[in-house]
């Protein structure tokens, strides 16, 4: 009796070891939050994952925060512990620097072509830096919404996983320069690595590609473009962030100076026909977190905050309420109609006050857009709705989520991963 019980559970692993062997990894393209939730999940529970970035380094656009709500972590709250569970798992391969260029095939066995661009940087490389010190290029530095520089060669930011450098192929010299490669201790510089274009069976495939900025250059009244201190609420991000431009100081970009009086444009291109017909969900919660990130790093800046509705809802009604309570916060229910400049690259807001019913005139050293989200998509073709946001319906075992499907914010969009991650591991 006891002889039977062994071998059928002998069996048991037996046949579950033979399965795993055997079972096709789950591919997930993008690396942000979601993407990442998705991969440590699966992995945990005894699956392959495959996880595919086009950036050199994990993290999507969270990783770029000075803080996120509703507890104002900083990014390394959750991500850091996240790269350590991708690191110690063997289950999870990750691609940097790599697409998917294409998917045939079907649930439980597709086929993708991936191609990973030529990284001159060998995993040897310790990230020491000596590198930087001898490289004589420099070129905008896109972690910091290019408002600083960095060499060519560079880490993309203090907490890059994986902690290697890059080089930025459109600025470095190369072999016309070669110092890096003389001043490596580590052989880690090679500029005859060639791209990688390769192919990998999968038994499904998670899309988590994220969001971008909406290009505030196209709202014209705006004038993005053409005044210097008005800026997106991605970049005024990095320039709250220690690691931003300013190294943890505020500084408009025009003449360095602290901004005493800043405005906040709410919606700007959101919800308008002409730019984005949608909300963006999380642009009322981000500005109010701004606003008061602002505050407790310099406590006597006068802030206005122009909106047409307040959609917060949940732990982030707690900002509104410290909003509403601080006398250095006005929050004034009108759409900016138009913004102009002075000659010290000061400047002035206007907008109607619809509660007063008066034209409103404000000015600001500093304008911050509340610039909309836009979806980011893989490079094969999905089914999208009209504003590009990828749809629920695509061939049976492609599963997209978090903010590539709809605007949301980082707790929804790991539950939306976490209910991903359970569908595609019933293959
Ligand atoms: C100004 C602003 C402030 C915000 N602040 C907060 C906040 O404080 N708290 C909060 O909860 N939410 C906040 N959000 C929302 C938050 O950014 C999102 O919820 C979160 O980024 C969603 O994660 P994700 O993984 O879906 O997308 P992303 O973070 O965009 O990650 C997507 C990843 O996919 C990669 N990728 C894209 N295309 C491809 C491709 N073709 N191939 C391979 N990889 C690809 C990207 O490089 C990226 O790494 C804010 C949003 C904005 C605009």
């Amino acid at each position: 009796m006891g002889d039977d019980k062994e071998r059928c559970t002998l069996a048991i692993i037996f046949t579950r070891k033979l399965l795993m062997e055997n079972r096709k990894p789950i591919i997930i393209i993008g690396a942000g939050m979601a993407g990442i939730t998705t991969a440590v999940e699966i992995a945990e529970v005894g699956h392959e994952v495959i996880l595919i970035e086009k950036e050199s380094y994990l993290g999507g656009n969270v990783i770029k925060m000075n803080n996120y709500f509703p507890k104002l972590c900083p990014p390394a709250c959750g991500l850091e512990i996240n790269f350590r569970r991708i690191k110690n798992n063997h289950r999870i391969k990750y691609y940097t620097n790599t697409v998917v260029e294409k998917v045939v095939g079907e649930k439980g066995d597709f086929t993708a072509s991936l191609r990973t661009s030529s990284q001159f940087v060998k995993d040897s490389c310790t990230a020491c830096g000596k590198c930087i010190d001898v490289c004589p290029v420099e070129r905008p530095d896109e972690f910091n919404q290019n408002l600083s520089n960095t060499k060519a060669i560079y880490l993309p930011h203090d907490m890059a996983f994986p902690a290697k450098f890059t080089i930025d192929e459109n600025y470095c010299k190369k072999e016309k320069c070669n110092a890096c490669v003389d001043v490596c201790d580590y052989n880690a510089i090679d500029f005859s690595i060639k791209e990688n274009v390769f192919t990998i069976n999968a038994a499904s495939i998670i899309v988590a590609t994220g969001w971008e900025n909406y290009d505030a250059s196209l709202i014209d009244n705006l004038h993005y473009s053409n005044f210097s201190n008005v800026v997106t609420n991605v970049e005024f991000e990095r320039m709250l962030a220690p690691g931003g431009p300013g190294k943890g100081k505020v500084e408009r970009i025009s003449d360095k100076k602290i901004p005493k009086e800043i405005a906040f444009v709410q919606c700007a291109g959101s919800r308008d026909e002409n730019h984005l017909p949608y909300c963006s969900a999380v642009c009322c919660s981000a500005s109010l977190k701004h606003a008061l990130n602002m505050q407790e790093l310099y406590p006597d800046t006068i802030i206005k905050i122009f909106y047409i509705d307040l959609r917060v809802s949940g732990r982030n009604e707690d900002f509104l309420n410290k909003v509403k309570n601080n006398k250095n916060i006005e929050l004034i229910k009108g759409k900016v109609g138009a913004i102009s400049e002075e000659e010290n690259g000061d400047l002035i807001v206007e907008a109607e006050d619809i509660l007063s019913g008066k034209k409103v005139k404000h000015k600001a050293e500093l304008v911050v857009l509340a610039t909309g989200i836009v979806p980011t998509s893989p490079e094969f073709s999905l089914n999208k709705n009209e504003s590009g946001f990828i749809l629920n319906n695509q061939l049976e075992g492609i599963h997209p989520i978090a903010c590539s499907k709809k605007p949301m914010d980082v707790s929804a969009s790991v539950k939306d991963a976490t209910a991903a991650a359970l569908k595609a591991i019933q293959i």
